[in-house]
Order: structure tokens, then sequence, then C-alpha cells
């Protein structure tokens, strides 16, 4: 029985809509209209756009494109506008509606045809393909009122132009998801530690997510509630999916602690949907009259699409369920991971990340063993825990810091690999990488842009996804990949602290 709570994205939609103007005559408006349907139809029909795009009736006066803002705004489905001006649209029809457009926005710069007929070009022809100078008066006019957008150039027949706007429609739907995100907290961050600290109050209108805590007893009065026939569904099912070792099966000496297992996963459940959480954190110093350690709970209930951070970690939280909605319905996963030891022989440097039970097995495409091993911290029952490798394959890992005035993600580019060595004597989930460019220039990027310990490490979507993200939710984003230097990376910060005070205004 599925109990994702993954959107699909098909149920979100993007509103297409085409600039013009009156002046043009009822025949030209009528091929406008025509056309952009066309093009409209071809998003729609694209297997690289995930979300359901919506042709809109062609624009010609601020009235309507105030209108049509406010629409959008109001329209919950509605993640977002992609804009093509196929004629001249006078742009100082579009301030009041760009200035009130609250949803991602992407000025799609293309036009009908291909190729030009150039034997066949008349005035006529000229009159209605004017997106090479319509587009310009848009862009003008966006550049000016400071309007956050993507802009993508090509025709729709184009692959890479429908992969290009698709991410976006991905991003967008994680701007949305944020938007739309209740995260409970159970218990506070772990004593003393500086980068899972944030403002929660700026997160809100950054990123629209409500961060709030709730004793971890009311967790526990949810745990206890679980009924023993739930339990024991429970338990049957993890035997079904998972390889579960003896010890831990129906009969086996430890069974009672697979059993506890299953009532947390059963309370935290209960508990997020009962206040409709998306997203939430736990604290290992804060367990309250919980048994053990939330390891297998945590690790499954991401599985199903919940955000999750660890040690009170709510903003990592927020990139985990981010990156789910943003992946939804491709290969691949996201997951909680933490950058933990390093294979530091000269030139082929590994880093081995983990957690002490928290990863999440949508990173593997193999079947898990459930076991049960020891665990100092937490001063609890041994937890129960899925072990696993992650998939080798392209991989992003993103980080968020509270920077004081601003908040900052930091991305790299990185490669899974299988694992080099077995590793027989390790309890937990793993994965095993190569960040890009190199292993010192990411390691030294990533400290000097204080970026986190903890991340959210993707394999279903990439560095372009977080990009648009970042973009539309006006937030700092810098990137270690292949590209990177340490030279300009640093001066690249620098800039950065002074470009994103002066962005705020006064
Ligand atoms: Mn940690």
């Amino acid at each position: 029985m599925s109990r994702s709570i993954i959107p699909d994205l098909a149920a979100y939609e993007v509103w297409f809509v085409t600039g013009s103007q009156n002046l043009y005559g009822e025949e030209t408006l009528r091929q406008v209209a025509e056309q952009s349907q066309a093009i409209s139809d071809a998003l729609q029909a694209s297997t690289g756009i995930p979300v359901t795009v919506t042709w809109k009736p062609v624009l010609k006066d601020s009235d309507s494109i105030r209108r049509l803002a406010l629409d959008a705004n109001a329209a919950d489905n509605v993640v977002g506008v992609i804009a093509w001006m196929h004629t001249f649209s006078p742009a100082k029809m579009w301030i009041t509606g760009l200035d009130l457009l609250r949803k991602p926005l992407l000025h799609l710069h293309t036009q009908a045809n291909v190729a030009l007929p150039w034997s066949d070009i008349d005035m006529d022809f000229m009159n209605l393909n004017q997106a090479a100078h319509g587009d310009r008066e848009f862009g003008y006019i966006q550049t000016r009122l400071g309007v956050v957008r993507k802009t993508v150039v090509g025709h729709v027949s184009d692959p890479a132009v429908t992969a290009k706007i698709g991410t976006w429609t991905r991003a967008a739907a994680g701007w949305s998801a944020t938007h739309d995100l209740k995260l409970a907290r159970f218990g506070d961050n772990m004593r003393f530690v500086a980068v899972t600290e944030g403002d929660k109050t700026e997160a809100e209108l950054q990123f629209g997510v409500q961060v709030n805590t709730w004793g971890v007893n009311e967790l526990v009065e949810a745990v206890d509630a679980s009924s023993e026939a739930d339990v024991d569904a429970l338990v049957a099912e993890y035997e079904g999916l998972y390889t579960v070792v003896p010890e831990l099966r129906r009969g086996g000496d430890r069974h009672e602690s697979l059993r506890d297992g299953a009532r947390i996963e059963l309370g935290l459940r209960s508990f997020l949907e009962a206040g409709g959480f998306s997203a939430f954190t736990t604290s290992f110093e804060d367990l309250g009259g919980l048994r053990q350690l939330p390891g297998l709970a945590v690790q499954r209930l991401m599985a199903d699409g919940y955000g999750f951070g660890a040690e009170g970690d709510w903003k990592t939280a927020v990139l985990v369920r981010a990156a789910k909605v943003m992946g939804s319905g491709l290969p691949g996963g996201a997951s909680l991971m933490e950058d933990y030891t390093y294979d530091m022989q000269p030139g082929r440097e590994l880093i081995l990340g983990a957690h002490m039970l928290e990863v999440c097995p949508s990173l593997t495409t193999s079947k898990p063993t459930l076991e049960i091993h020891a665990l100092g911290i937490g001063d609890r029952g041994d937890p129960v825990r899925l072990v696993f490798d992650t998939d080798a394959g392209p991989a992003v890992v993103v980080a968020l810091s509270d920077m004081r005035d601003r908040f900052r993600l930091v991305a790299n580019v990185v490669e899974v690999v299988p694992l080099p060595h077995p590793l027989p004597k390790l309890p937990v989930a793993r994965a095993v990488w190569k960040p890009e460019p190199d292993f010192a220039t990411s390691a030294a990027a990533w400290l000097t842009a204080g970026a986190a310990h903890h991340t959210v490490m993707s394999t279903a979507v990439g560095l372009e996804v977080f990009e648009d993200f970042a973009e539309m939710s006006r937030n700092e984003l810098v990137v270690i990949d292949r590209h990177t230097n340490l030279r300009d990376f640093a001066r690249e910060l620098r800039w950065n602290q002074a470009y994103y005070r002066l962005a705020r205004g006064l």
C-alpha cells in the first residue's frame, strides 16, 4: 500500500501566456492565438515537462494582464507562468501585472517557425513573427522592474529547450511545496551546534515554510496509541520488503525491538498526517519516552516523501522535502546526507557519507537489510535501521546555511561511485562519492562558503533544478562543479555578500 506524499506533478499547472496588442487587427491576432496554442500544446505533449501546460487567451492590454497575474496568484495548483511575445506587446502594459505576479515566471524566447521561409517572406509574415524584437521589449521591462525569471531561448521542437522548461517546472513545484510546507520539530537543535540553527521567521518569508516545535512526548503519546494489529501488519510488510536479520524476525530474540520500531513509525506517521506536516526533525538529545532513536521509521517516511533533518536540522529537512517533490516521477531519490569521513589517498580521494541511521532508501534500487545494532548516541535501546549502498551515478549535494542577513545554498556536483571495498562492519546506509572538480577544491570551497555538514543528496534531479529553485525563491546559491576554481569562488562569495545586502533594499 502506497503512503507516498510525493505529488504527481501532472496535478500542477503552468499557464502559457502570449503577449500582443490590439493594433494588429483580427486576422493577425487570430493567427497569434492559433500559433501560440500550438506552442503551448507542444509543451504539454513534451515528455520532459511533467506539469500540465495550460494555454491562456492572448493578452492585449494592461487590464487583462493584471487580471491574469491575480488569477495565477490565486490558483493553488498553478505553480508558474510561461510568457512569450509572439508579436510586439508594448511592455508598459505589463508593468502592473508583472509587479503583482507572485508565481515563478519563465520567459520563453521562441517563434512559431524553425526555419525562415526565405522565398515567401512578405510584410504579413514580418508583421506576425516578431518575437525577435517583441521579446526584447519584454526582457527590458522585466529587467527594469527587477522581475526574477528564467529565460529560455530556442524552438519548442528542440528537446534541449523543453528539458530546460521541464527543469524549471520541477523547481516551481518545489517552490510551491515549500510554500505549502508545515514542518514539525520534535525537540530542539542538538545543543551547542551552530550550523543547524537558523532564523525560522525569515525562513517563512523566504521559503514559505512554517517551522514549529512540539514536545517529543506528544509524539510518544501517538507511538503508544498504535494498535498491536497495526504493528503486526507493519512488521509483516517489513518482512516482505527487506532482508530482515533472523534476530529481528518473528520468533527471533530481538523481535520486540522491531515491534518498537514499527510503533515509532505508526506514531510518527499518524502525528504527521494529523497535523498536515510534510517534514520533520528529531533530536537524539530529546527522546522523551521513545524506546529507541527513530531510524527505520525516519528512513521509511523519507522514502514516502517526507523531508527530514537530524539533530533538529529543519533547514535540511526543507531541502529534502523540496528535492522529493522536484524529483517526482524520476528514477533515483533524495535523502539527508552527512559528510562523514574520507579516503584521502592522493589523486583518488573519496567521501564516505552516511548518518547515525537516517539515510533514505530511495537512494538504492537494491533490497536493504533490516538490522539492529548498538548505538551509543541517544541513550536508549538499540535502534533498528535499514542498511544499503547508494546506487552509483551522478548526484548533487546541497546545503542551506543561515548567514545572518540571508540564507545561502551551496551545491556540489558529485559522482556516487560503487563501494571500492565492502564495509562489513559498518551497520548504516551509506554513499561513497567523488566531488567535482576534485576533492581538495570541493572541500576548500565548501568550507570557505560556510556550507553545512548536513545536506540533501539528490540522485533524481541535478544542479539546474536547484539553481532555478534558488532563483525563484530569491536566495543565494553558490555552485561547486567542474568550472570551480578557488580564486574566483572566494571572489564570488565576497561579491555576493555585497549584492545580497543591496538587493534586499533598505
Ligand atoms: Mn548529523
